[in-house]
Parts: structure tokens; sequence; C-alpha cells
């Protein structure tokens, strides 16, 4: 079972986060049927939603990344519950790795943005964005938060992908630097992030995320507030998907009917698949023509 936990360091210098994601990539990956460049693309970016929505207690946050690359678009979604989704436009690219790795900043592309949004629930969402510096995902959530969130955060993200293309290892680390940071604090976590091997290889080695923060600052300098579970789980349902229809107008509902066979709308980020007979459809296609004479008469 994936999890994420977040604290502090005793000294008061750092906020810090960790994740363990294995089973959460490996299920989008089933539902995506990624190949492995795209499998850790979208489950980096899976995996920095869930550490940047372990500070929500309420609502959700969103990334989406647009490097321009072969992948094309990433989103990735995670709640004040644990629930994390996401998908990955062209789910099918692969490049060759090299050197053993593989080539995520690549694929993903770095000619364009990154952008951050969180929705409390309230009137407007809070949303940035930065530009891309490597594609690599890591590099660029830590990027964004630190120039465009003026938050000093170093983002560490990796998955490990087998030869049979499961998922071996998934995870990373977020660290925010407090305002009473001192200097050397902050130099000797430098320090130590600089000397830290690769975080699937911790996580390959059976290092949990409380282990990981361990391994960073010390075994009796951290203190744990709070560990949540992460399942990849989706907001779709049939209700949302027939108020997307009638959203679609009458014309479009008009055009499903017409051709005389059930219809099926899959949703992009789990890949449920919702069929409407052609006589729900016409249910439908009556609730359509009620609203859109009602905004007539408005
Ligand atoms: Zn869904």
């Amino acid at each position: 079972m994936s999890y994420a936990v977040r604290g502090i360091t005793k000294d008061g210098a750092f906020r810090i986060f960790a994740a363990e994601t294995k089973d959460l990539v490996e299920e989008a990956r089933k539902r995506h049927r990624t190949m492995p460049t795209a499998t850790a693309a979208l489950g980096r970016a899976l995996t920095a939603a869930a550490l940047l929505g372990l500070d929500l207690k309420t609502g959700r946050v969103m990334i989406q990344i647009n490097g321009g690359g072969p992948l094309g678009e990433i989103l990735a979604e995670a709640d004040a519950e644990g629930n994390v989704r996401g998908l990955v436009q062209r789910p099918h690219v692969h490049l060759t790795p090299q050197k053993g790795k593989l080539l995520v900043g690549q694929a993903v592309g770095r000619d364009g943005f990154i952008s951050v949004t969180r929705d409390l629930g309230l009137k407007e969402p809070y949303q940035g964005s930065a530009k891309l510096i490597s594609g690599e995902i890591a590099e660029d959530v830590s990027y964004y938060l630190t120039v465009s969130e003026q938050i000093p955060s170093a983002v560490a993200l990796g998955v490990f992908v087998d030869t049979d293309n499961t998922v071996q290892a998934a995870g990373g680390f977020l660290i925010q630097t407090l305002p009473q940071a001192t200097d050397e604090a902050i130099s000797t976590t430098e320090k130590v992030l600089r000397e830290l091997p690769p975080v699937t290889t911790l996580l390959r080695e059976g290092l949990s995320p409380e282990e990981i923060l361990e391994r960073i600052f010390g075994k009796d300098q951290i203190e744990i507030l709070e560990k949540r579970p992460l399942t990849y789980r989706c907001r779709c349902s049939r209700e949302r998907v027939e108020r997307a229809l009638v959203a679609l107008g009458p014309e479009e509902v008009k055009n499903l009917i017409a051709k005389a066979e059930p219809a099926k709308i899959t949703c992009d980020f789990c890949g449920e698949e919702y069929v409407f007979t052609p006589e729900e459809l016409e249910k439908l296609l009556a609730e359509v023509e009620v609203k859109s004479r009602k905004e007539l008469d408005a």
C-alpha cells in the first residue's frame, strides 16, 4: 500500500515530506497501459502531486506539465484524502534508455510550462506556473515552488521500471526550508542531498519514506506529524458523465442518437467506460432541451 508522510525537523529548519508510490504508479501504468518512459514521467508527476497534496486539509492540487516533447501533456491530481489520479496524453511513447536511464526529460521536453492549481473549495482556485527547466519533473517542481511560490524547496522523484515493464519502485521526497533555518543547517542539508544516492536506489534498498528522511537528517532529528495512505482513485461517475453530455448541447446528443448504437464514453483519468443506450440518450436529450429552453426564457 502506497503512503506518504509529512513532518518537520526537530530544529525547526525544514518541513519534510516523503512518499512510497510503487502500488499507486503500477495502478496508473495498468490503467493507462503506459510504456516505460511514459510510466516514469506519469509516476513522477503522480508522486509530486501526492507530496504537494500532503499540505491539504481539504480540496485538491493539480499539476499540469506540457513541455512540447513526444509524451504531450501530463496531468496529476491529488486530494486531501490521498486519492491520486493522472494521465499522460501519449502513454505509448518510449525512448530507448541510455546508460540504464529512462529519458524522461527528453520525452517530456522543456519547451513549456509547469502549472500547479490548488482548489481548496473557495471561490477561486489558486494557480501558479513556471517555465520548465529540464522536463525531468523533480527539478521542475522544485524550481516552480522556489521561484513561483517563493518557498525554497528540494524535490526528488523516482520511478524504477522493471524489464517486464512493471513498476519495481517509486517514490520521492520534498524538503522545504523554513524562515528560521540557519545558514549552517541549509548548507549541511544541501551537502547531504548532493551526496545522496538516487531516490529509486534508496527505495530499492528497502528504505521506507520515514527512513529516507532519517537518512537525510539523522535518526532522532525528525518528527513525523502525519502518515497518509495513497490510492489511485478517480472522481468520475455516471452522473458526472451525464452532466458532461448535457453540457455538450442538443446537437451533439442528437448526433450520438442518430448513430443508433450505444455510445461509449471513456474516462481519460481512469479508463472506466460508461455506456449509454439510444433510449438513455433520448432521456438526456429531453433534459438538454428543457435546459436550453430555460436559458432562452431567461
Ligand atoms: Zn475516471
